[in-house]
């Protein structure tokens, strides 16, 4: 992704996209300190633009680090490099990091520096709509007390990664991860939603990133009048579901096919929802 045409927003100026460089003793490099998000705009507007960024605030301040940009710099921000680029659709991606001026564990006078970068990215996911072969992870998630599961950091992807390799190298196009007590818990850049009997049912979020997307698509089913349920969801159980899918700002809301060995075939609900996503991210559609 470094040779290619553009701007990168980076410390407050835009920089030639191939020049846009970090040293190799950047302690985000060495330690996973990077903070990061991932949004989507959809006909000009970023989709929960402020939500983005103040998550990225917040996962900084977890990992004890305060980006040097207000909310509102880094809104505009995005707003000025997606005028610059020139897109009206695209996927953004801001992130935070500590710099390189100390090398070791501790690097609590290092510069943090801010960079946006952005690119035109369609479905995460070829032909969606037919739904995913997602496979088990053999890797969990930590307990809360391991890590700080509600930021969204470099650091927390590592098993992202190899659980994703891991299940490509066998076909499937991503990994469920079960969490540290067994429950069933995300995908690799995704939350999940199961449905029997007409409700929907997704694990409670207290391991792991409660994604914007997730929450919006539960206003959305609350919105139609669907029944929602969060609760703690065991393995055993995926074969007591019907419908299956999963969300993300990259992934949307994307059918499942298949989970683990257990077939599912998107019906009504699963339809509904994709289709009120769509429509909220253009505008077609508000939510009071
Ligand atoms: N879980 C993980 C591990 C993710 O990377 C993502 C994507 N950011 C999500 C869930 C969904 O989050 P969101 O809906 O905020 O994009």
């Amino acid at each position: 992704y470094d040779d290619r045409d553009g701007w990168i927003w980076q410390d407050g100026v835009y920089v030639p996209w191939r020049e846009a460089k970090v040293h190799v003793l950047t302690h985000s490099l060495h330690y996973g300190s990077t903070v990061f998000e991932g949004e989507r705009a959809y006909e000009g507007q970023i989709f929960k633009s402020e939500e983005h960024t103040k998550r990225l605030h917040k996962s900084a301040e977890l990992l004890d680090y305060k980006i040097p940009y207000s909310e509102d710099e880094i809104n505009s921000a995005k707003k000025d490099l997606m005028a610059k680029m020139g897109f009206t659709d695209c996927y953004i991606r801001a992130f935070a990091w500590r710099g390189s001026e100390m090398m070791g564990v501790s690097a609590q006078q290092n510069t943090i520096h801010l960079a946006i970068a952005m690119w035109e990215w369609g479905n995460y996911f070829a032909d969606k709509m037919k739904g995913i072969r997602v496979t088990m992870s053999k890797w969990k998630r930590p307990s809360p007390e391991t890590i700080p599961s509600a930021a969204k950091a470099a650091g927390l992807y590592m098993i992202c990664t190899m659980s994703k390799h891991a299940a490509e190298q066998e076909g499937y196009a991503d990994a469920l991860m079960l969490d540290y007590r067994g429950y069933v818990s995300e995908l690799t850049g995704a939350n999940i939603f199961l449905i029997k009997d007409n409700v929907i049912h997704t694990p409670i979020a207290d391991c792991f990133l409660d994604g914007i997307t997730r929450r919006t698509v539960i206003d959305l089913a609350k919105a139609r009048g669907f029944e929602l349920v969060e609760r703690h969801i065991k393995p055993e159980e995926l074969s007591d579901f019907s419908e299956c899918f999963i969300t993300g700002t990259a992934a949307e809301v994307t059918p499942v096919s298949e989970l683990a060995g257990h077939m599912y075939k998107p019906g009504t609900i699963t339809e509904a929802l994709v289709s009120d996503y769509d429509a909220l991210v253009r505008g077609q559609l508000t939510l009071s």
